[in-house]
């Protein structure tokens, strides 16, 4: 780290103003903004920053501070001086500071702000005398050997508040502003004996020895555990360290015409333009943030000063012309003047983010990129699914995974049937299970949220809950669940299945009751953040869907096609799951064809369904995936039953079951390989397929499919089924003597690694690649995404991954095969359409990397749709704001 400047002081104020907003690197972001708020005319005490530089010095000096530094500290203080008229120590009419620690990104850990420094035995008379007020200068005294103590030489703050208590108690003073100057001067005593007990030495009386121990505490915050922690966890890096800012202090504890305050110049939840905050008459500092008194709202300042209102009304206009953003505000008022002490771009949810963009534009403001690149696209998700009224009461039983957003309550099943059957019955049904399997689906799509005790973020309750855009409570391990009795427990409490419980999907929590929910409304704004993205991104945003009642939702949402129709969801519905078993169990080929010839229909009505649902955009199906026993079952009834229906022995049911047993069954029997050994199974989908597309024509419906086919590994395997994807096609048209043109794409997926290396070779055979990730991650880790629950976590918590590689692409890694497959692919094939239909599809830096490779779409669950197309605009516009410079 190289020190470029031997200038460490900066100083703001009438006499000169040497800072600015864009210098939040020396002198951290409330450095700076002082700076700039000062040199706009704004009304703020003067002062001075010490460069971020500085602290960096300090600690390579070994916790030294630099030579000179106190020096050029000592001159500016002349400077402040003389421009406030008053004396650093002063008896007459000191000079009062505050210490503040600003490093360039906010972060907890650093040292908190100590007030009214510079107060002493001798000065404290000369505070009283000028504001003619000796019972406020005491209570100011006390209040600095206080936080000084704690704050600056790490006294216990329980010691002083035991002193505080017992002096009190003496006095009989219920409140603190009950103790009167006796009181105060008793408390001063105590709380310089405290100081003395636990320093070893007496309260600074040396102004300048209060200031240079405060200057040094803040420089060595910089490296306390937890700031460390916080900057690793964050990834923060290439800080010099936190500047210190100092600064007159002003009086909000002045008497009944000072006070204090903080505000946003929007509503930061909603986003409405109106000035929104809280303050304190009478008061000081952190006494808003304490909820020591309850604050007033704003609204009901101008009833108490309304010249103060408009004062501060103005400095809303102010601000925002100058940023150009929502800022939140820290303000004082001493007897009638208003003084602002903070301003920083104020945080705010994603509706806020998305109302006050827009805006800015309308209001002149900002661009239409700066609106687009200012929303976290993540954020987007917020805006539309239901919440919980934010003013309703919550009996949190336990917090587990958010999986899935979304909030809402319902009634207890314990089973998929179950599940099925209460809500056919009208009911409103939570289902709860320690894990969910593919048989659980039909549960878990009438359900109106799910719950699991066991299971990750990547757990199959909350893949399935995401793409849905239901709510998902995920690995609450705190919960016994007692299938047997139908109830869970937790925390001591029992709840059966007529009890009611809430799930919040977006922090995890599940609380007992029925709290009340609100519907999203769709917002003007946020249709103009759609429309604008649209023109600025270059990424197609796809579907992942297999309803048309799924597709339709994406549709709403902007999705321009489905990028991934996954086909074995729908052979668990109704009565089909028993063909699809009778299928699983046939001895010879020709019972697989007769169960097969049951299941066409069903899966052509789907298809049906789906194109018209799509009419004009691409469907990309992908042929059935999964190994098959995930469509058996292990549970003993059921086998049953099964046995018995189909006429056979349970024996043999268990026996096929036993055959299907794989030790690893995602690297098993499974996507192309099943195609490869049992084609009677693709002939029945290629065939649905194709008799749905031209009955679909003959409709007037414009379905536009395209066949994928999963896992494939090797040119040869690709060659060999598109040869039987096509003759199956030529056989259906002929049969149904189709003159028209069905233009069926045949392509694949790229999740083997090795795909992605052969990709040339693989790209002759195919006609569009789409990327899947999430068994691509699989394979390039050797994860097993199923079990990865009991590693990963502790994976992140040591930080050897930054984050999970199932939600963020891994670019470095697994990125690099989609780079490889991308280029190799485009050699063999130059207008391969390629895309990507993980997870990663609705994830903003996944899809940044995908814009930035060029790929030529994404698809992603229907809720997350608009936030791909946000994404994928920022993406654009950062990327042409970079050729730029
Ligand atoms: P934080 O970064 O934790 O918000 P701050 O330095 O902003 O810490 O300040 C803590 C509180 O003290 C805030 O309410 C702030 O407005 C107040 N404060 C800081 N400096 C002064 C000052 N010179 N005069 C009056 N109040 C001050
Ligand atoms: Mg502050
Ligand atoms: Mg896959």
């Amino acid at each position: 780290m190289t020190i470029k400047s031997l200038k460490r002081v900066y100083y703001f104020g009438k006499t000169m103003s040497e800072g600015s907003k864009d210098m939040k690197e020396l002198l951290g972001g409330k450095g700076a903004n002082l700076a700039e708020m000062t040199a706009i005319g704004l009304p703020v005490p003067p002062g001075f920053t010490i460069t971020t530089e500085s602290c960096a010095e300090y600690n390579q000096l070994d916790r030294n501070l630099p030579k000179r530094l106190m020096q050029e500290v000592r001159s500016n203080m002349e400077i402040l001086e003389r421009e406030t008229g008053k004396v650093f120590g002063s008896e007459d009419n000191p000079l009062i500071v505050s210490v503040r620690s600003g490093a360039a990104a906010s972060m907890p850990g650093m040292m908190d702000t100590v007030l009214n420094l510079g107060l002493t035995d001798q000065s404290l008379e000369g505070l009283a005398k000028a504001f003619g007020n000796r019972r406020f200068a005491l209570d100011a005294y006390r209040r600095l050997i206080n936080m000084f103590g704690d704050v600056v030489m790490g006294v216990p703050h329980e010691q002083f508040e035991k002193e505080f208590d017992r002096i009190k108690s003496q006095y009989g003073a219920k409140l603190d502003t009950e103790l009167d100057e006796t009181g105060l001067e008793k408390l001063i005593d105590a709380y310089k004996s405290v100081y003395q007990k636990n320093t070893g030495e007496e309260f600074p009386q040396n102004p300048y020895q209060q200031l240079e121990k405060s200057v040094e505490a803040v420089f060595s915050s910089w490296n306390t555990p937890r700031a460390v922690r916080y900057r690793e966890i964050n990834e923060i890096t290439g800080l010099m360290g936190t500047a210190v800012n100092i600064q007159t202090m002003v009086f909000g504890n002045m008497g009944e015409d000072s006070g204090t305050g903080v505000a946003f110049t929007r509503n930061p939840s909603t986003g409405v333009n109106k000035f929104y905050g809280e303050f304190l008459i009478n008061a000081q500092g952190e006494d808003v943030v304490a909820g020591i008194r309850t604050p007033k709202n704003l609204d009901e300042m101008s009833v108490w000063r309304n010249d103060i209102y408009d004062q501060l009304l103005e400095t809303k206009r102010i601000l925002e012309d100058h940023y150009r953003e929502m800022q939140d505000i820290e303000f004082t008022i001493e007897r009638g003047t208003l003084y602002l002490l903070q301003t920083r771009t104020g945080k705010r949810t994603g509706v806020a983010a998305v109302k006050i963009a827009v805006d800015m534009f309308v209001e002149g403001r900002i661009t239409r990129r700066e609106a687009l690149v200012r929303i976290p696209a993540n954020d987007l998700t917020q805006l539309l699914l239901p919440t919980f009224d934010p003013k309703a009461k919550r009996d949190v039983l336990t917090v587990g995974l958010p999986a899935s957003p979304g909030a809402t309550f319902g009634m207890l099943a314990f089973s998929a049937d179950e599940a099925v059957e209460r809500s056919e019955k009208g009911e409103s049904v939570l289902l709860v299970r320690k894990d969910t399997s593919p048989e659980d689906v039909s549960g878990m799509h009438v359900a109106v949220g799910i719950l699991t005790s066991t299971g990750g973020m990547t757990s199959h309750a909350a893949v399935v809950a995401r793409g849905w855009g239901k709510c998902c409570v995920a690995g609450a391990g705190e919960i016994d669940i007692d299938e047997k009795n139908r109830t869970i427990s937790v925390q001591g409490r029992t709840f059966g299945a007529n009890d009611i419980i809430s799930l919040d999907g977006t922090s995890g929590e599940v609380i007992a009751g029925a709290v009340p929910t609100q519907d999203p409304e769709l917002s003007e704004e946020f249709s103009a953040i759609m429309e604008w993205a649209d023109e600025f991104r270059r990424l197609k945003v796809r579907t992942n869907a297999d309803t048309p009642k799924d597709a339709k939702k994406a549709r709403d949402f902007g999705a321009e096609g489905i990028g991934l129709c996954r086909t074995e969801h729908m052979f668990f519905e109704d009565e089909r799951i028993t063909d699809m078993r009778r299928m699983i169990l046939a001895e010879t080929e020709q019972e697989r064809r007769s169960s097969l010839d049951n299941l066409l229909p069903h899966q052509r009505s789907d298809f049906i369904g789906i194109f018209k649902a799509m009419d004009g955009l691409p469907v990309t199906i992908r042929l059935l995936d999964p190994p098959l026993h995930e469509f058996l079952t292990q549970e003993e009834s059921v086998q049953e039953e099964l046995a018995e229906h189909l006429g056979i022995t349970i024996e043999k049911v268990k026996l096929r079951l036993e055959q299907l047993h794989e030790s690893n069954p995602m690297l098993g029997h499974r996507g192309c390989r099943l195609s490869i050994t049992y084609p009677e199974i693709l002939e029945m989908q290629v065939r649905a397929i194709t008799e749905a597309a031209i009955e679909s024509k003959n409709n007037g419906v414009d379905a536009s499919p395209e066949i994928m086919i999963p896992l494939v590994g090797s040119a040869r395997e690709l060659a060999y089924l598109r040869s039987k994807v096509e003759k199956t096609i030529e056989i259906v048209k002929d049969k149904m003597s189709y003159q028209g043109t069905l233009d069926i794409a045949i392509g694949t997926m790229i999740e083997i690694p090795r795909a992605a290396l052969t990709a040339d070779e693989i790209a002759k055979h195919a006609e569009f690649f789409s990327f899947g990730t999430n068994d691509l991650t699989q394979m390039t880790f050797g994860f097993s995404r199923d079990d990865i629950n009991t590693f990963l976590p502790e994976y992140i918590k040591q930080e050897i991954l930054l984050c999970d590689p199932f939600q963020s692409l891994d670019v470095s890694g697994v990125g690099q095969l989609l780079e490889m497959g991308t280029n190799k692919g485009r050699s063999a094939r130059n207008k391969l359409k390629i895309g990507i239909c993980g997870e990663h599809g609705g994830d903003p830096a996944s899809i940044e990397f995908c814009h930035n490779i060029d790929l030529d779409y994404v698809s992603c669950s229907p809720f997350r749709v608009p936030v791909a197309r946000l994404a994928a605009a920022q993406a654009a516009i950062k990327k042409l704001s970079f050729s730029y410079d």
